[in-house]
């Protein structure tokens, strides 16, 4: 082996958002001297800063050290990080396209070409972000085309599968790594990068491009698959009188099912599942892959329908219109722990509800800013208190400790009306009833 085999790999990362940011910041907590790179000047100004442009639990420790150590440093100027790296991470977005189903593949196309373009030596390019199954077969097309002759540019896949709000560790210590399309080059050189990882016990799967590629799409559905069937279930609960929490609290006692994804409520949100899921049923469309189309429709579908659900409830709950009442929304983010917004059911509904003449109160811990920028016509409140105070109806709709962890009775002295939409099921509602709310759940026998 020559000297440069056995010097550690350099490694850039392309798209510094919630992915890739986060991948920038742990390959170099393991040691490796990274290179962000992002189109969006602002971004780079604020890594380079040491600050995440984001809110994600661990993050900004994690950049600022490690800008501090020397190891990571962010650019806009991507032939300037693909000349100084040897392993080069795809962490751009693939959102939904306008007016499809299918996903915008231009920002991985555009980032594989000028990859490719700028290469001056011999190159390990690894896709991370999610595409469609046939992606990297095209992009190694591109790679071919756009490479400078005599550089030797590999193109595989290594989907991720991190969450937000537990990004750091998922990205540190992965549940399995997924290696696609590699040769025994490549293989060795991702089991470096990964070194560490893989010596505290992370299995390692060595799969051909398509299945990489279908391995997190597959993940996601399921996942989606299974909040919409415990959804499915809330709305037999409502006609049956069944309670919906108890249900999938028994279910989860067995093994093969499991307690996890199994909240029923205003279902998934944000800046993955819906889109892939739907990036997916295009995708299986084209293929004429006819089963999945037919699931993936109805997951959706039944997903989409929750958030009419607590529209539904918070008009049966002002008797029969919202318009001029005020309404407190608790929560704005797509989940707890994150600032996302993206497709959140959360903001959603608070928009729905201001759309039928309501005046909408929203507050948010961290996700005040994201939802303003996309929704700046909302009321919106510094505290749960002031978002509450006055407030005709109260809807809590992200599952944030500050609300689940509330003290139901000063709440009640603030708001006007004593009706609380739970719309993740996640309120103490004995505790909150005896404190004098009525709790409307999702698939829940009101408490009494
Ligand atoms: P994001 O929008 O937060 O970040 C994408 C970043 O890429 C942006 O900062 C954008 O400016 C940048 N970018 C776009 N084109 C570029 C280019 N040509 N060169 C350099 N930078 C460019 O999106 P995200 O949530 O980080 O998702 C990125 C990918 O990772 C998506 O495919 C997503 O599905 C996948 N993914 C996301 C998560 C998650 O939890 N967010 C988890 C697993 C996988």
């Amino acid at each position: 082996k020559t000297q440069k085999d056995q010097a550690a790999p350099r490694i850039s990362v392309i798209g510094t958002g919630y992915l890739g940011a986060t991948h920038a910041a742990a390959m170099a907590e393991l040691g490796f001297d990274v290179i962000g790179v992002d189109t969006d000047p602002y971004k780079v100004a604020e890594l380079t800063e040491g600050r995440a442009p984001f809110f994600e639990p661990g993050l900004p420790e994690l950049i600022r050290s490690n800008v501090a150590a020397g190891r990571l440093r962010f650019t806009t100027d991507l032939a300037e990080a693909v000349a100084a790296s040897d392993v080069h991470f795809i962490c751009v977005g693939t959102p939904q396209q306008s007016g499809s189903f299918a996903a915008n593949l231009s920002y991985v196309e555009a980032a594989t070409r000028g990859i490719a373009a700028a290469l001056t030596h011999d190159a390990l390019i690894v896709g991370k972000s999610t595409v469609p199954v046939g992606t990297g077969a095209r992009l190694r097309a591109i790679v071919a085309e756009a490479a400078p002759a005599g550089v030797d540019a590999e193109l595989v896949w290594n989907p991720e599968f991190l969450r937000e709000g537990k990004a750091v560790d998922d990205t540190l210590r992965p549940d399995r790594l997924v290696f696609g399309g590699t040769s025994e080059r490549s293989e060795a050189l991702l089991r470096r990068v990964y070194a560490t990882p893989i010596a505290d016990g992370t299995p390692v799967l060595i799969a051909d491009l398509p299945t990489a590629e279908l391995v997190k799409v597959s993940a996601n559905a399921f996942l989606a698959t299974k909040i919409s069937f415990i959804n499915a279930i809330a709305e037999v609960c409502d006609a049956a009188g069944a309670d919906v929490a108890l249900l999938a609290d028994a279910l989860g006692h067995d093994t093969r099912i499991g307690r996890q994804f199994l909240n029923a409520g205003l279902g998934f949100g944000g800046g993955c599942l819906p889109k892939d899921i739907r990036a997916l049923m295009h995708r299986s469309g084209e293929l004429g892959a006819h089963a999945a189309v037919g699931l993936l429709q109805q997951v959706d579908e039944i997903n989409m329908g929750r958030r009419q659900r607590v529209i539904d409830l918070a008009l049966q709950a002002l008797g029969g219109s919202v318009l001029n009442r005020r309404i407190g929304v608790l929560g704005a983010a797509f989940k707890p722990h994150t600032d996302d917004v993206r497709d959140s059911p959360a903001l959603n509904v608070a928009a729905a509800l201001h759309l039928r003449g309501a005046q909408v109160v929203v507050y948010d811990p961290q996700a005040r800013g994201t939802a303003q920028r996309l929704f700046p016509t909302l009321g919106y409140a510094e505290s749960k208190e002031e978002a509450l105070a006055g407030a005709d109806l109260t809807v809590v709709l992200t599952e944030w400790d500050e609300f689940t962890g509330a003290d139901p009775a000063a709440l009640r002295e603030l708001a006007s009306g004593g009706t609380v939409i739970d719309a993740r099921n996640c309120l103490d509602a004995t505790a909150w009833n005896a404190a004098g709310w009525t709790v409307l759940g999702m698939g829940r026998v009101p408490a009494s």
